[in-house]
């Protein structure tokens, strides 16, 4: 995944988007999407999951973040008012997000398949990914929802801190670094994310309430959604999620 990310900022160089995955092709490719509140711990289980089942990882949050990183003078008025709308905790809009996305459709027709993590979170998004995947013939195999009690959802985000290198994430009661505000993994600064300070954690719940809960509906109309408790650890939640995807898939 780490190479995934490097490739990434290249990728958005170039200006469009390529996954970088290189290692045997899994012998059952599965497409999935992740929900669940901001705080849920999506990225976790992404990791997870993509180590176990290979699956090629897109998170839409990742993507922008590697913008951001990017020179502000470089970048078009559309994605500098989108990084603003970040900042804030609020939603980016619906046609900037699914133009990126169109512009990683190697993601979507990857031979790994794919993990979309952060998209699509509006309905008007999830519309636009029914479309990209039928236009190549694709189907989604399940929609994973993780729900957490929404006081949780602020204990964990107002707590996280993030490396700038790696991406890991840290807690600073659950999960401290061994050396203050340095990785465990790559000796990285850890940093606390613009968007997981309280008065943005606020907005981003809000956001995810009005927009991306009722994608639930939505996905559970199609016979494609697992609601996974995101309570407890991340191995226990894991394992959650391979008994559910198993039953499943
Ligand atoms: P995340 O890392 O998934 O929590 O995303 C961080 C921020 O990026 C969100 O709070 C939004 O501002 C923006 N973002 C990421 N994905 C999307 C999306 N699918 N639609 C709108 N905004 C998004």
């Amino acid at each position: 995944m780490g190479e995934n990310r490097e490739q990434e900022t290249c990728c958005l160089e170039n200006g469009a988007g390529v996954c970088g995955c290189t290692e045997d092709i899994p012998s059952r490719p599965y497409r999935m999407v992740l929900l669940g509140a901001p705080g849920a711990g999506k990225g976790t289980q992404a990791e997870l999951l993509c180590e176990k089942l290979k699956t090629c990882h897109l998170s839409t949050g990742d993507v922008f973040r590697a913008v951001k990183c990017r020179d502000g003078k470089e970048l078009s008025p559309a994605m500098k008012a989108a990084l603003d709308f970040m900042q804030r905790g609020e939603l980016i809009p619906d046609d900037t997000v699914i133009a990126m996305v169109r512009d990683r459709m190697s993601y979507l027709s990857c031979e790994y398949g794919f993990l979309l993590d952060g998209f699509p979170r509006t309905l008007y998004q999830a519309e636009a990914l029914t479309e990209m995947l039928s236009s190549q013939a694709l189907k989604l195999d399940a929609v994973l929802d993780y729900t957490l009690p929404p006081e949780e959802v602020i204990a964990r985000l107002s707590g996280r801190r993030t490396c700038r290198s790696c991406r890991a994430t840290f807690h600073v009661i659950h999960k401290p670094p061994r050396l203050q505000k340095i990785c465990d993994k790559c000796g990285g600064e850890l940093f606390q994310r613009e968007d997981d300070r309280p008065e943005s954690i606020r907005v981003r719940l809000e956001a995810y309430n009005r927009s991306t809960a009722p994608l639930t509906d939505y996905y559970s109309a199609k016979g494609l959604l697992l609601t996974i408790s995101a309570e407890g650890s991340p191995e226990e939640i894991f394992n959650r999620t391979l008994l559910a995807l198993k039953e499943k898939v």
